[in-house]
C-alpha cells in the first residue's frame, strides 16, 4: 500500500533514549510507547500516513503536523495531531470544567492522570464534532484513540498552520475594517456556538482563535462546556471579556460585555 513512515524523530522512542543528555533535556517532547503504538496503529489504518515535527508544545498537549495519502496518486491531506500529555498537575485546574458536567459524570476518573486525558481527548472530540456540524470553522475531528486525536490541519497545503488571531498579520489600509468585521464575526460565532451547539467555550482568547484570509476558526474546546453547567455562564462572561478586551486593544468600538451577553444568550 502507501509507503507508512513516521518522520519525527520524537517516535523513534527507543533510539532517542540512547542519545545524549542533550536531547534528553527536550524529553518533555519525546512520545511515550504507548502514544507511538497508537500513532503507528493510526498510520497503519491509513488516518495518516506521515507525523511530522511539532507545531506547538504546550503544558497539556503537543501538536503535530502530519499527512494522510487517502488516494494512491491523490494529492497529501494535511492533517494535525493532538496528543494530550498525562501530567497530572495541570489537570488540577482543569476539574472545574468537569465536574457538573452531565456527560462525564464518572468520578472514578478523579486522580487516573490516563483516564484523565483520554477524557479530554473525548471532550474535545465531541465538541469539535458538534462545533463543525453546526457549521462552525473549526479543525473537523477525524479520529480519536485514548488520547490522541487526529483532526484536519488549519492551515496551507504544505502544512504550515494558521496563525492564531493573536499573531495575525492584518496590514492592508482596511484593517480597521478588517478588524470590525472580525468581531462581528467572532460575536455570531458566539452566538452560533451557544444557542446551536448549547456550548460555551470557556477559554475563549485570541490565542485559541486561528485566523486565515479574514476568517477566524475556532480551537482548542476541550474544556468547552454544555450550557446547561452550573457555572457555563461565569464562563461565557469571562469570554466575552477576554475576547472583547482583545479588540478594544485592536482599537475596535466593541459593544459593552453585558449587551453582547444578553445577544448571545437571548
Ligand atoms: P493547547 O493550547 O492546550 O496547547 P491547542 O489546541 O490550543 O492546545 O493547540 C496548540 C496550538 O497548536 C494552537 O495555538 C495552534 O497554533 C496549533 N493548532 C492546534 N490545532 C490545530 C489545527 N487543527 N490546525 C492548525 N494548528 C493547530
Ligand atoms: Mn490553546
Amino acid at each position: 500500500k502507501h509507503a507508512a513512515k513516521i518522520r519525527l524523530d520524537d517516535v523513534k522512542g527507543e533510539q532517542s533514549r540512547e542519545k545524549d543528555k542533550a536531547d534528553r533535556a527536550t524529553s518533555e517532547q519525546v512520545l511515550d510507547q504507548r502514544t507511538r503504538m497508537i500513532l503507528l496503529q493510526m498510520i497503519n489504518r491509513g488516518f495518516v500516513s506521515e507525523v511530522h515535527g511539532a507545531i506547538s508544545t504546550g503544558k497539556e498537549a503537543n501538536v503535530y503536523g502530519a499527512v494522510a495519502y487517502p488516494d494512491l496518486d491523490g494529492p497529501p491531506i494535511q492533517r494535525a495531531i493532538k496528543v494530550y500529555k498525562t501530567a497530572i498537575l495541570s489537570f488540577k485546574d482543569r476539574e472545574r470544567y468537569i465536574t457538573g458536567e452531565h456527560r462525564f459524570k464518572s468520578g472514578a476518573e478523579k486522580g487516573n492522570s490516563r483516564k484523565m486525558v483520554k477524557l479530554w481527548a473525548e471532550k474535545e472530540f465531541r465538541n469539535l464534532r458538534r462545533i463543525h456540524s453546526a457549521g462552525i470553522k473549526c479543525p473537523e475531528p477525524i479520529q480519536l484513540k485514548l488520547h490522541v486525536l487526529v483532526m484536519e490541519l488549519l492551515g496551507d497545503r504544505k502544512g504550515y498552520a494558521y496563525p492564531r488571531l493573536r499573531d495575525a498579520a492584518i496590514s492592508s489600509e482596511d484593517a480597521e475594517e478588517v478588524w470590525r468585521s472580525l468581531y462581528i464575526q467572532l460575536l455570531g460565532i458566539m452566538r452560533r456556538m451557544y444557542q446551536v451547539c448549547r456550548l460555551v467555550h470557556a477559554d475563549l482568547s485570541e490565542y485559541n482563535i486561528l485566523y486565515n484570509d479574514r476568517q477566524l476558526y475556532i480551537i482548542d474546546v476541550s474544556q468547552s462546556v454544555e450550557h446547561d453547567h452550573p457555572r457555563s455562564l461565569e464562563f461565557l462572561r469571562m469570554d466575552i471579556k477576554n475576547t472583547g478586551d482583545f479588540f478594544r486593544r485592536e482599537g475596535v468600538e466593541t459593544l459593552s460585555d453585558r449587551t453582547v451577553f444578553d445577544f448571545i444568550t437571548a
